[in-house]
């Protein structure tokens, strides 16, 4: 992985990659390129409810099947975690690496953001809610939104 810092050049402050100055061009590809790649919520569920419509039989899930899809893949994390520390831990037994513990928390993202979506919850304001209320509860100062990021 490469590194980036700061540094001074011959005409001011410049971004180095790997110790080697970046030009403007170089930087504004790597600006755009992040931002293609990070996710926003409202991207999420656009997509989310996208596939949803070409998934066979989708017409037939209610709150109670996606709940349980979600519980379904709460499981199936819990299991990935489990195997992931038998791996660590040198336990007899089937083993995983960290990229099946990643797949499984998609999938709990997925399907919470598809009962969400289900029972008309934005996620967005959602989480900035229960994380802000959350912080309030115990003291803590970080919170999310506008007012606080
Ligand atoms: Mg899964």
């Amino acid at each position: 992985m490469s590194e980036y810092t700061q540094g001074v050049c011959h005409d001011g402050a410049a971004i180095l990659k790997d110790g080697q100055p970046l030009s403007i061009e170089h930087i504004l590809e790597a600006l755009m390129e992040a931002d293609q790649q990070s996710l926003t919520f409202d991207r999420f569920r656009q997509a989310n409810n996208q596939r949803q419509l070409e998934w066979p039989g989708y017409e037939q899930t209610d709150t109670t099947f996606k709940a349980l899809e979600v519980c379904g893949e709460a499981g199936e994390l819990a299991e990935a975690v489990k195997k992931l520390i038998r791996a660590e831990r040198g336990i007899a037994g089937s083993t995983v690496g960290l990229d099946a513990v990643a797949d499984e928390l998609a999938d709990v993202l997925i399907s919470a953001d598809l009962l969400a979506a289900h029972l008309g919850i934005d996620l967005s304001k959602a989480v900035i809610k229960k994380f802000n209320k959350t912080s309030m509860k115990y003291g803590l100062e970080t919170k999310l939104g506008e007012d606080h990021q």
